[in-house]
């Protein structure tokens, strides 16, 4: 679609390509400012395309991150040399005054991000008033809540508390009316996010945590699904596990290990043991039959002998994960570790991070053959296509147009990664 985006034409809603990097709760937010967008008579698009302005959600959690940042922004450049780029998030948060000297580039900080849609409908002034707003993305099935942001916590190599400050929740009443808001346009599945979503409450110290913000939800809303993202192993408590014989619940629990080793766990100031770690992973598949649970590891920090990553590699042979995702150890400014010598050579970070993959997609591969066979809740993001609850991607054959529908479908086979079935009923 050739976009001419010289001038904005008033007679035509303009179209903002609303673009995340990072974590479930910069979706969340970047869902929510293109709400804001279609308020106002936006068309949003949530991937990078020609486009009248365009707001880029930023993460600062590895080196790599901020490039990629850097990449989109050049890209929006390339694509729509006029358009205004607002650029919010951890990096604009962590090194705004940088990428200010890109071209078209206004910053918004973390701490006023609830700004950003303000800020961009401002530099589009004077765009058309809109016949009607479109949602161009996936947010019609899944839509991402934020329920919490910051974190008290600081690990070592983690640059998070620093760009998104101290915990604060959003009250409960507040997520379950937007809870409503979603299921009454037709949302399937809501996903719970923040920065530390297990440590929902903490803050209040009224006595309001997870999961009574959970009850909450299944008691006060019809949301056909609820995914809880990511939480601590300290977080899971009798009461939130509770929560899930309400089998609305999402069996899917992101619990990051980062390393197997006591040794290394440590340095990094993590809040747990490697056998607090498989206790929690153990109480969570007691208390949730098939439960998938996914995590994320770091290899290479500071410090960490070889014994420490066998020690990591038997974990993970320990505990079999669904899914783990590998990040060779980088250095972030300000953090505690940036003090320690980053003594582990690039090319052994590599090797270790290529043994952790390996093993982790070997147990993947065997997670989804365990599959073939049963009968998957599967919501359908697109036409053929969608997640299961324990957050497995499925596949069905071409026919009608599944899109946001929940249905039952029974494993054949596995297909490059993908569950494939058939649909029943
Ligand atoms: S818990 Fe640790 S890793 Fe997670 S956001 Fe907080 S400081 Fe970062």
């Amino acid at each position: 679609m050739n976009h001419d985006t010289s001038a904005v034409d008033p007679r035509r809603s303009p179209l903002v390509a609303t673009l995340t990097l990072g974590c479930k709760l910069n979706q969340a937010e970047t869902q929510q400012a293109a709400r804001e967008l279609q308020r106002h008579g936006c068309i949003t698009i949530d991937r990078p395309t020609q486009a009248d302005a365009y707001l880029i959600n930023t993460c600062t959690i590895t080196h790599i991150a901020d490039r990629k940042a850097r990449r989109l922004i050049r890209l929006a450049n390339r694509l729509s040399p006029d358009a205004p780029v607002i650029v919010t998030g951890c990096y604009a948060e962590r090194d705004g005054a940088r990428l200010a000297q890109l071209p078209q580039v206004r910053i918004v900080g973390n701490q006023s991000k609830q700004q950003a849609a303000t800020a961009l409908l401002s530099a589009i002034e004077n765009s058309a008033s809109s016949t009607e707003s479109r949602i161009a993305s996936s947010s019609r099935t899944r839509s991402f809540i934020k329920i919490q942001e910051g974190c008290d916590d600081v690990c070592a190599f983690c640059i998070v508390p620093y760009v998104r400050g101290r915990e604060r929740a959003i009250p409960i009443d507040e997520i379950v009316e937007l809870a409503r808001e979603r299921v009454a346009e037709g949302v399937q599945e809501i996903v719970l996010t923040g920065t530390q979503p297990g440590a929902y409450g903490r803050d209040l110290a009224d006595g309001t945590s997870a999961a009574k913000l959970i009850e909450a939800l299944l008691a006060r809303t019809d949301a056909p699904r609820i995914r809880y993202s990511s939480i601590q192993p300290q977080d899971i408590t009798p009461q939130l596990l509770a929560c899930w014989d309400d089998a609305r619940m999402c069996r899917h629990f992101h619990l990051a290990l980062q390393s197997g080793s006591d040794n290394v766990l440590a340095r990094m100031r993590r809040r747990y043991t490697s056998s607090e770690f498989c206790d929690a992973v153990q109480r969570i598949r007691v208390a949730v039959p098939g439960a998938s649970i996914t995590t994320d590891i770091i290899a290479g920090f500071p410090g960490e002998r070889d014994a420490d990553h066998d020690q990591t590699l038997r974990l993970m042979e320990a505990l079999r994960f669904s899914d783990v995702h590998v990040f060779p150890y980088s250095v972030r400014p300000n953090t505690s570790a940036s003090l320690l010598e980053d003594d582990i050579a690039a090319e052994i970070k590599r090797t270790r991070a290529a043994e952790l993959r390996e093993l982790g997609a070997a147990h993947r591969r065997e997670a989804l053959k365990s599959r073939v066979g049963a009968i998957e809740s599967v919501l359908f993001e697109s036409a053929h296509s969608g997640l299961t609850d324990t957050y497995l991607p499925v596949q069905v054959a071409r026919g009608v147009d599944l899109t946001n529908q929940i249905r039952s479908v029974r494993i054949d086979s596995v297909a490059e990664s993908i569950l494939v079935g058939e649909l029943l009923g």
